[in-house]
This record gives C-alpha cells, structure tokens and sequence, in this order.
C-alpha cells in the first residue's frame, strides 16, 4: 500500500523571532491548511527525534556545532543580519534534522512509501562551519549522508526547488561521488552561488547540477527545466533514493522570492519527483522543508504535495495563477545539455552501446 508520512514537533515552535519571515507561523499555517485539507486520516504520523552526535558531525564540523550549541543556550541572538537563534534554536535544529532522518528510516524500513519532513529551521544554506540564510544544520546533507552511510545506498539525488541556491548542500557535497545534487534558483539572488559552471569537482566532478533560471520564471519555464534537464539528470543518475530541499519561496505571493510560480506549477514539479522516483527507486522519496514565506501559498504548497505523494490529483490551486512576462529557459537549458558531464557521458553511452 502507498503510504505518505508526515513529521512534525512542538518543539519547532520555539525556534522563532518577532518580525523575522522564518518563523513559527509557518508550521502553524501548514497544520492549519492541513486541518482544513481533510488529509489528515490519510497521513501516517511519525513523531522525530533529535539528531545524534556522530550522524552532525558527519557533515559539520566539531567547533562549529559546539559554538552554535553554546551560542543558543547561552541566549542566542543574531549569528548574521538574517539568521537567528534563541535559547530553544539548538534542540530545535537538532529535531529538524532528526525529523529528516527519521523520514530516511521510515522510508528505507518501509514504514512508508515517502516522507516530508515538516521541520524547521530550513538548512540548505548551511554549510559543514557555517550557519546562514535562516539555516543552522543542514538537515538535507544530513539525512542524505545517513542514507549512504547506514542503509548502503551507492546513490542518492537530492533535487533542491528552493527560490535560492542550496549553497550549503552543494558545498558539502561538491566532492562527493555517491551524491548527485540538482538545484534550480533565482539569478541573481540570495546567496549569489550556483553558477551552471559549478558542476561539482574531484571524485565528485559532474555531480553537481546548477540551473540558475532568471528572475520572474513561473510555470512554464519550471516545468520546460524540470522536464528537459532534471528529470533526465535523474535517469542518467539512477539514484536509489530521492531527497527534494522543499521551499516554496519561488512562489508568485512570496515575500522575498523573485518568481512566479504557482501552487498547481509547484505541485506538477512535485508529481515529476514523485513519477522519477516511481520509475527509478521504487518511489522512494523524502521532502525536506525549507523556504516558503507568504504563509497561505506554504500552506497551499504543502498540502498539494502531500496529495501527490499520496498519488493523487494536487487539486485546485486557491491562490491561482499570476500572469507574467515568461523569460526564457531555453539557453541555460542548452547550455547544461551541452557541457554538462552527466548529460555528455550519458550521451556517449548511449551512442556507443
Ligand atoms: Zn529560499
């Protein structure tokens, strides 16, 4: 049977900051849009836990976890003009990516089918010593270093449809050979990396696919990507588990995103993941929260991709649609299919067999 697990804590609430767009508001609006959804009786609820020592420090280093820890529970405050803690922030981001890793357990142990990790603080902008954009541990590289390490998985993707360049899990992983990392973001944004020349380097060359898309891209142009570079990144890869860094920041109503696409675009990119997953890992797939800031449009998001992973119509979008000068995607997706390693060795194999 398909089974769709959502997690989700109190403790997360604790983790906020008066004014601030990342704040425990959010999870409420999903727990509210949820409510209103009728979902609930066909979500399997998984509680999380905290992370442990050994599986942090497989990805950030000793000195820098021991200074956040001790930088929270001494009172917190601001660690850079965006990115906060209070004295809560620490077991809170310790649950947050323990909420990611429990989906990796309840996943990979077949509780479940697939997963989203409704936790906070987000974490792909945290690097492996340093904390940023909102981000204090980076839950995703957490749970996909897990993955590798602990249930023998060879190859892992995870796609990062975020407004921002998942800076901190590129990073992590830009030498990393078992770890194929995908992101899409507004260009020029927030935190200026991603170029589609980062390509990842070393045993990890070729692992790393940036497509920076230019500002005010909506559906259309999303899914031309999705469909003409992600996607098929997925099948030359053959991952055997699938990590998406869910933000919904690059919808048309966010704050601070510079895009246009809608809930239904959102939940099409989803259903892509989901189809992906289907045919290439047994539909194993696991959503990380990460950004979203007009809280009716996260809510909306979330609650249409809980209906895709349950295989089911994202139904209507109740925010509709924005329409918008479409710009084009059509050279960088030119660009990636013709000097990308994973699309260039991909092609050669299939010429030569
Ligand atoms: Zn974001």
């Amino acid at each position: 049977m398909m089974t769709t697990a959502i997690l989700t804590d109190q403790r997360y609430a604790a983790h906020t900051y008066p004014g601030h767009v990342e704040r425990a508001e959010r999870l409420f609006a999903i727990e509210k849009a949820l409510d209103a959804s009728e979902l609930r009786d066909d979500l399997l609820v998984i509680a999380p836990r905290a992370a442990r020592p050994a599986e942090l420090t497989a990805i950030h280093a000793p000195t820098f976890l021991q200074s956040i820890e001790r930088f929270g529970t001494h009172g917190g405050g601001s660690l850079d003009p965006d990115t906060y803690m209070n004295e809560a922030s620490w077991e809170a981001a310790t649950w947050s990516a323990g909420a990611a890793l429990r989906a990796v357990e309840a996943v990979m142990g077949g509780e479940c089918q697939n997963a989203f990790a409704l936790a906070r603080p987000p974490g792909h902008h945290a690097t492996a010593n340093q904390a940023m954009g909102f981000c204090l541990l980076n839950n995703i590289a957490i749970a996909a270093r897990y993955a590798l390490d602990q249930f023998g998985l060879e190859r892992v993707a995870i796609v990062d449809y975020d407004v921002h360049h998942g800076n901190g899990t590129q990073d992590i992983f830009y030498y990393e050979p078992r770890v194929l990392f995908c992101s899409t973001h507004a260009w020029p944004c927030y935190p200026g990396t991603g170029p589609a020349t980062d390509m990842g380097a070393g045993a990890g060359s070729g692992t790393t696919l940036n497509v920076p898309l230019p500002l005010g891209v909506g559906d259309k142009g999303y899914i031309q990507v999705f469909e003409r570079v992600i996607v098929p990144a997925l099948r030359h890869w053959q991952p055997q588990l699938i990590f998406v860094s869910a933000g919904y920041d690059a919808h048309w109503s966010d704050p601070i995103g510079p895009m246009v696409l809608s809930v239904a675009g959102y939940a099409q990119l989803t259903r892509m993941l989901y189809d992906s997953a289907a045919e290439l890992c047994a539909g194993r797939l696991i959503l990380v929260l990460e950004g979203g800031y007009n809280l009716e449009a996260l809510g909306a998001c979330v609650v249409a991709a809980l209906r895709v992973l349950l295989g089911r119509d994202p139904g209507k979008d109740p925010l509709g649609v924005i329409t918008a000068p479409a710009p084009d995607v059509s050279g960088i997706i030119a660009q990636l299919l013709s000097r990308h390693p994973l699309f260039l060795s991909a092609h050669r194999s299939t010429a030569e067999a």
